[in-house]
């Protein structure tokens, strides 16, 4: 029988998860059958522990399949699927311009963008104050628009890793966001559900960004290519300068 304390128990500990706890302690932030403090404690755990490569994987494929994963199949497309992801910056409209960009030189862009954290603003606010865009746009509207334009940059949906939604808001209260096993499960789950071939993460550094220092930047940046390229996806990722002079 499945008991979330004894996962928590076993990372507190620092004996690593098997891939089978982790999906059974997501399924069970899904189905809510495990509690908000118990997904705190577990983020704690997290924290203070770290995880292993094999971990990180793991956590990322239970996230991304907790919702819907992208197939683009039957599109028909003649290129191949791109994202590029920021960590968070301040005044960052890099995906405004890299978007046509990219759809220009004959990749297809599937964005998904969120909202801003903490001091940071999101793609998903700017667009938002365009009047007339549409962040929400059903389904079919958003497969024809990356179809025909090449890119479409819309909102995060409720079907797409719902998992990381209720983990995120968790870790956002009980100060567990900081942690770089965590934060590369959030992104990639979000980031990989969209059926992509290849992505560029763009990893802040610097006092603008989420991540305090160079070296953590670089850390997190490695954590991000190591399970992308790991879970199918060829991932590369850049430190860009966040500070203020
Ligand atoms: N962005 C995310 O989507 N998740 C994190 O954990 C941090 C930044």
């Amino acid at each position: 029988m499945f008991l979330p304390q004894e996962v928590i128990r076993k990372k507190r500990d620092g004996i690593f998860l098997s891939a089978a706890d982790i999906q059974e302690f997501i399924n069970g932030i899904c189905d809510e059958s495990v509690s908000e403090g118990q997904i705190a404690a577990l983020a704690m755990a997290v924290y203070f522990q770290g995880m292993s490569a094999e971990e990180k994987k793991a956590l990322t494929v239970a996230m991304r399949d907790s919702g819907d994963v992208l197939d683009w199949r039957q599109q028909d497309l003649n290129g191949p699927l791109l994202d590029k992801h920021s960590t968070g910056g301040v005044g960052d409209v890099v995906s405004f311009m890299l978007g046509p960009i990219v759809a220009a030189c004959g990749g297809y862009v599937p964005m998904i963008s969120g909202r801003g954290l903490g001091h940071t603003g999101g793609t998903l606010d700017k667009f938002d104050s365009i009047p007339g865009y549409q962040t929400a746009p059903d389904n079919q509207l958003f497969r024809d628009t990356v179809k025909n334009a090449g890119v479409a940059i819309i909102g995060q949906t409720g079907r797409l890793a719902p998992a990381d939604s209720r983990f995120y808001a968790t870790r956002d209260i009980s100060a567990t966001v900081e942690s770089i096993p965590l934060i590369t499960a959030s992104i990639l789950a979000k980031k990989l559900a969209e059926g992509l071939d290849g992505l560029v993460m763009d990893v802040k550094a610097g006092n603008g960004a989420f991540m305090p220092s160079f070296e953590k930047s670089k850390e997190l940046a490695q954590s991000l290519v190591t399970v992308g390229c790991e879970l199918g996806v060829e991932t590369t990722a850049l430190i860009t300068d966040m500070n203020e002079t």
